[in-house]
């Protein structure tokens, strides 16, 4: 059986648990391809045009997978307690049907962590049904699932990036999917392991080198993993960057270190990729090494819509050099390198003049929320 996983949204956060609990049931998993300009055709074509662009990427992803069984869209109500996920996540698969080609079997299920452990084992359960699956399997899967999730985040934290940690993930799915040998995933827990236990981290051929030399400037990427990853649709912003400067990211901030800078806030945010991003972005804005916060958004984006202009004060209130990269399907280049261009210039500048602020921008400042 094969499964068809579009690589988009929740891949970027979940695909390692999915790969891992799909692996143990004996269940291929495949992706669509990276995004491309038909893909992104096609899913502009079946979206509502009111939906935001990870959306419309999502339903061209759908369209892209060729040659599976089912197509497994997930409803993710909630992964952690008191959040949700975006209201977008929770329509998901029915806003997405238009998407699906004719006669091709959709495979979801509800997931709900709010409800807690027991309850997201039992909407697995349900799943496991619809596949022939009992329910001792779901529970081992399940448990596979978590392990997989867990390295992978295992890896981001000792300083992979995600193109490596992901592609780790994909290889082994792979590899055990063309062995049937079980001894092959000890192999790749081995090799996970020893790649995170070595000091001498390689950046793959692919990826320009990440100059840690203090000299290179120290920006943060501040958005949703599915922005600033989704290296079509952001233009290739995430790779440009690291070629000027240290990047930081919100996915590379421990939930801890999330938690301990949402402080402040009159009221919770609901949205739990939006606790993240705040949370990040808020770190970023109070500590003194980061030298300046870019905030990747889409068009149509309700959550960032907020949480932008949150960010954006407390940048504000450091004197942090501050700008919104808005995307569309529509983005161009060119527009994106110069401005980009131009704030990092900012940025060298300001390190030369020592964090010098005209006191007409301390004015504004005070009096408004404009800039
Ligand atoms: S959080 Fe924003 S970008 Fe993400 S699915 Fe919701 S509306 Fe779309």
């Amino acid at each position: 059986m094969r499964i068809g996983f579009p690589r988009a949204l929740y891949y970027f956060d979940h695909f390692p648990f999915w790969a891992g609990f799909f692996h143990r049931l004996g269940i291929e998993v495949v992706t669509s391809p990276a995004t491309h300009r038909q893909i992104m055709e096609q899913g502009l074509k079946k979206a509502s045009d009111e939906t935001c662009l990870p959306l419309k990427l999502l339903a061209g992803h759908i369209q892209a997978l060729k040659d599976v069984d089912w197509i497994f869209l997930p409803r993710i109500v909630s992964v952690e307690a008191d959040t949700y996920t975006c209201p977008k996540f929770l329509g998901i698969p029915e806003s997405l049907l238009p998407a699906v080609p004719p006669g091709m079997p959709v495979l979801t299920v509800t997931l709900n962590w709010r409800k807690g452990k027991r309850q997201v084992l039992k909407d697995l359960e349900v799943l496991g049904a619809q596949l022939s699956q009992d329910k001792a399997d779901i529970r081992k899967a399940f448990n596979e699932g978590l392990e997989w999730q867990q390295r992978y985040q295992d890896t981001m934290g000792a300083g992979w990036n995600f193109e490596e940690s992901i592609r780790e993930i994909e290889r082994a799915a792979k590899d055990l999917t063309e062995s049937a040998k079980v001894p092959t995933l000890v192999t790749w827990k081995e090799r996970m392991f020893a790649k995170m236990s070595s000091t001498a981290l390689k950046p793959t051929a692919e990826l320009p080198i990440v100059d840690q030399n203090r000299d290179r400037l120290r920006i943060a990427l501040v958005g949703h993993s599915y922005l600033t990853h989704e290296s079509y649709a952001n233009l290739n912003l995430l790779r440009k960057l690291r070629e000027k400067a240290n990047v930081e990211l919100v996915q590379n901030v421990n939930q801890e270190e999330v938690e301990t800078n949402l402080s402040g806030l009159r009221k919770k945010l609901f949205w739990s990729h939006s606790k993240q991003i705040f949370g990040a972005g808020n770190k970023f804005a109070e500590d003194q090494s980061v030298e300046g916060i870019i905030y990747l958004t889409c068009f149509g984006c309700g959550t960032d819509s907020m949480v932008q202009e949150l960010v954006s004060r407390r940048a504000r209130e450091q004197h942090k050099p501050y700008m919104v990269i808005t995307l569309d399907e529509h983005s161009g280049e060119a527009g994106l390198v110069t401005r980009l261009e131009a704030f990092l210039d900012m940025v060298e500048r300001r390190r030369v003049h020592e964090g010098y602020v005209s006191t007409y921008g301390e004015c504004l400042d005070r009096d408004s929320n404009a800039l």
